[in-house]
């Protein structure tokens, strides 16, 4: 017989799980179908990961107002959900008298907006704050901030599965139509699944659910960022974001951005890619990466890369104006029970949880909702060994030996992590999957040391056959015969 939910939610990105988790305040059985393998692995694992403050966009606009909301609630947020997260600031720097016009309109609009906190600071108070960043002056923004985007969507999953969610990966949604009862028939590449309700969370490709839906045909328009992650030695060097003033038309060129776990971030650039998506870094971007980097930051060092990795951003055009959309949160009565959510570009990450909040309006809107008693906002992520002190990391040897073995050592992520990232309550079971829920693998040797280790706790724990073992997605096998 065929699944059937009151909501399916497509797309388990960070949008589609806060989507989820707000959902699962009310008595609803939910699922959330995603055709990858785990949580992150659309644009909400291709980002910055920065806590946008409101500045850059117009007053009134869905996404000036998401991401003020998501900015005032984040501290209570990551405290919920136990995702490590720094309300640091964030500098814009400038060099020339055009650019310091540029700069004060910039601050005005923050002013417009409400965002608290914006002034002007002269060559020295830059240097005193970051005394690596270059420029000759900058707008501060003290509200902005940095969290971790694998550990927030995670969370978000995470904290929906346990108040009732069901995740269903590697279900592809190829085809929406209704039964004769009007509920959502979805064909899959599994099973159907049938369903009241359709919450459209599919990022990327959001514009073709929505044309299944019956929503207006939005045209992708996407445009590509490729970073660098440098070296844990540089983190100590930036406490803040770096960014150069934006152009004529609003865009930034690149820049830098310390991570929560203290790698530094040096990207994007911005490409425009029509229809395509790739995920490729190029030896021409990492020049201009090199290049423009190293104006913002002393420390951009090829010495001192890492790794590369790319983003698409989710632009749509809407075929009625022929412009690009603001965050698109529709619903419709000539189409009942589905919301709607087109380019959900940035700032989605910072948006997240007040985007969620709209659909859930839009929901109670059509339909009314019991609340779920036993819904319980706090989750609590894995006890990261190497944040300990001395004395707690101790305590956690006794109390479980294997805290006292290291699998990761770039990392220093113990034995222990690893075996509670396998048993993680997304039933996730791939070798990315164990890094974003731990850090392992994400060091200098990037796996070198770690990963087959990764692999033999997957047979131990999981009971999986190693041929069977995926880095992150369907056919990316480890291991294609006997190794040894
Ligand atoms: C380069 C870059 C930098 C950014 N930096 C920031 C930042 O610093 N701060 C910030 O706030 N925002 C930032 N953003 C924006 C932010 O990352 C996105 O707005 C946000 O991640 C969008 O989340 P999402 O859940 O809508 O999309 P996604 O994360 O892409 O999730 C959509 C999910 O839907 C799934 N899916 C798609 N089609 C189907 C289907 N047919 N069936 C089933 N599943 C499907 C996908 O596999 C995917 O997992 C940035 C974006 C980019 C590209």
């Amino acid at each position: 017989m065929m699944k059937k939910y009151d909501v399916a939610v497509i797309g388990g990105g960070v949008v589609g799980s806060a989507v989820a988790r707000e959902l699962s305040r009310f008595q609803l059985s939910i699922c959330v179908l995603e055709r990858e393998l785990d949580v992150c692995n659309g644009t909400s694992g291709h980002n910055t990961g920065l806590l946008h403050s409101g500045i850059l966009y117009k007053k009134g606009l869905m996404r000036t107002q998401c991401s003020m909301e998501g900015n005032a609630e984040f501290d209570q947020v990551a405290k919920e959900l136990d995702v490590p997260f720094r309300r640091c600031g964030k500098l814009i720097v400038g060099f020339s008298e055009e650019e310091r016009l540029r700069l004060e309109a910039l601050l005005e609009n923050g002013v417009r907006n409400g965002v608290e906190g914006l002034r002007m600071i002269d060559r020295d108070t830059l240097k005193a704050m970051e005394p690596n960043a270059s420029g000759n002056f900058a707008l501060y923004v003290p509200t902005a901030g940095i969290l971790c985007p694998f550990t927030y969507t995670i969370a978000l999953a995470e904290n929906a599965a346990q108040n009732g969610v069901q995740y269903l990966f590697d279900h592809e949604v190829l085809d929406i139509s209704r039964n004769p009862e009007g509920e959502f028939i979805l064909k899959t590449s599994q099973k159907p699944v049938c369903a009241r309700w359709v919450i459209n969370c599919a990022g990327l490709y959001a514009y073709k659910i929505s044309a299944m839906l019956g929503f207006a045909a939005y045209i992708p328009n996407r445009v590509k960022g490729q970073y660098e992650i440098l070296d844990k030695k540089t983190g100590k060097f930036l406490s803040m974001p770096v960014y150069p003033t934006p152009n004529e038309v609003g865009e930034f060129d690149v820049h830098v951005t310390p991570t929560i776990d203290g790698n530094v971030l040096v990207g994007p650039t911005i490409e425009n890619i029509q229809q395509n998506i790739s995920y490729d870094v190029t030896q021409d971007m990492i020049k201009i990466l090199s290049e423009s980097g190293e104006k913002m930051f002393a420390y951009v060092k090829r010495d001192y890369f890492i790794r590369n990795y790319a983003g698409v951003f989710p632009t749509v055009t809407d075929p009625a104006t022929g412009k690009d959309t603001d965050f698109v949160i529709e619903a419709s009565k000539e189409i009942p029970h589905a919301v709607n959510l087109v380019g959900i570009n940035s700032p989605g990450l910072t948006s997240a949880l007040p985007i969620a909040r709209r659909v859930v309006k839009l929901v109670l809107e059509q339909e009314s909702l019991q609340e779920n008693v036993n819904f319980n906002p706090v989750r609590k992520g894995i006890t990261r060994f190497a944040e300990q002190s001395v004395q707690e990391q101790n305590r956690l040897i006794q109390s479980d030996p294997d805290y006292g073995e290291i699998f990761c050592r770039c990392e220093c992520v113990t034995k222990a992590e690893i075996k509670q990232a396998v048993h993680n309550i997304l039933g996730v079971r791939t070798v990315s999957g164990i890094k974003y829920r731990t850090r392992a693998t994400m060091g200098r040797c990037q796996g070198g040391y770690c990963e087959t280790r990764i692999a033999a706790i997957l047979q131990d724990e999981a009971d999986m056959r190693k041929e069977d073992i995926l880095l992150n997605k369907n056919g990316a096998y480890l291991f294609t015969g006997k190794v040894k």
